[in-house]
């Protein structure tokens, strides 16, 4: 990754920089508060830039942001605004697909150093190899990926399109689904396909939220509704406890990000309703959001440690040093750009480009 200012990058003056450090968990030594507040405001003003935030962000990054979102609406609507610098607050393949819909803009990414286990499950190599056992394949692929595999990809999708980008594929052409198992086992289930290949990857926050926790916080709360994102591992067991009746079946949803929070204003508007208690399965800068969103209802995390530590390594400091230096840049090479573009446009042709992580 290149780290080369454009020429409209050029650094600019802060007094908070000089604070900043660089320790082994990233960037620090600037708090939050209200001083660096406005500074973050001054330096965006400076810049002409939109500063984006997704939803597993501190929440102190989230309440500064222009936009709060899932990271294929983020990357649309980084693509729509107005301004030619986005500050992407996410994680590389967030902001790699904002830059892919983007080509035009700078796309800064606070700390470059922050990855994604889940997008590093499959490299474009594998995926080659992969594709050349099975030479006839549809590769569908969700979009926490690489520029790269997204380049090697036919349909990307999201966690809330999935099934129905499945679907829309010939029912005797063999699927190759990646990177994510656990989505992967939540399309085969819902569509019903056994010609479909589901690459072994996951992402380590999300699979440690597992069935036997989900068990017991049910039990615990009888009348709590379940949120549970279909990257988790226990997403299969959520829908085995509605099988089973340990759980109703109505209380037990299975949604995207942006599905929960549709869900969340729908709860906190119906008075009549007799859960205010809600399960959540995903990360919990997520809880940030849906609290807001609904402030009248009890959200309570499945796992309180599913934090994901690259996405916090966008922090206060982090965010300072982007905006005074002009950095990290994110660069996508353009062949690489152009072929993963056609595979994100695919999916919004199907419909619904819904949401994902
Ligand atoms: S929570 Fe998991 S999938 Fe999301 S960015 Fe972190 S490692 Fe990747």
């Amino acid at each position: 990754m290149a780290t080369t200012l454009s020429p409209r990058l050029e650094r600019l003056d802060s007094p908070l920089r000089a604070a900043v450090a660089d320790g082994p968990d990233g960037y620090c030594g600037v708090a939050p508060d209200e001083h660096w507040a406005e500074e973050v405001r001054r330096l965006l003003a400076l810049r002409g830039a939109t500063l984006l935030a997704h939803n597993y962000q501190l929440p102190e990054i989230q309440d500064i942001a222009d936009h709060v979102g899932d990271s294929l609406a983020l990357s649309r609507i980084a693509a729509s605004a107005p301004e030619e610098t986005i500050v992407f607050c996410g994680v590389h393949f967030m902001a790699e697909t904002a830059k892919i819909l983007s080509p035009d803009k700078a796309v800064l990414l606070p700390d470059e150093r922050a990855g994604c286990s889940l997008a590093d499950s499959i490299t474009a190599d594998e995926l080659r190899a992969w594709r050349e056992e099975h030479p006839d394949a549809v590769v569908v692929s969700y979009v926490n990926t690489t520029a790269q595999v997204k380049a090697l990809t036919d349909i990307c999708c999201t966690s809330s399109n999935a099934v129905e980008v499945v679907a829309s594929i010939p029912a005797d052409r063999t699927v190759l689904f990646l990177p994510d198992q656990f989505l992967g086992a939540h399309v085969r289930r819902e569509t019903g396909r056994q010609n479909l290949h589901v690459w072994a990857g996951e992402c380590h926050v999300h699979a440690g939220i597992n069935g036997e926790e989900l068990a017991a916080q049910a039990r615990r709360n009888p009348h709590a509704e379940l949120f549970v994102h279909p990257e988790c591992g226990c997403a299969t067991s959520a829908l085995y406890l509605a099988g089973e009746g340990a759980v109703p079946k109505e209380r037990v949803k299975i949604l995207s990000t942006g599905g929960m929070l549709d869900a969340a204003r729908e709860l906190g508007a119906a008075r009549a309703t007799l859960s205010r208690s809600v399960l959540v399965a995903t990360e919990v800068g997520m809880l940030h959001q849906l609290r807001n969103a609904a402030p009248e209802v009890d959200f309570q995390p499945v796992n309180d440690r599913a934090s994901c530590q690259y996405m916090k390594r966008i922090n206060a400091a982090a965010l300072i040093r982007c905006l005074a230096d002009g950095l990290d840049e994110v660069f996508v090479e353009p062949d690489i750009a152009d072929r993963a573009r056609a595979s994100v446009s695919r999916m919004i042709e199907i419909g619904n480009p819904g949401s994902g992580e």
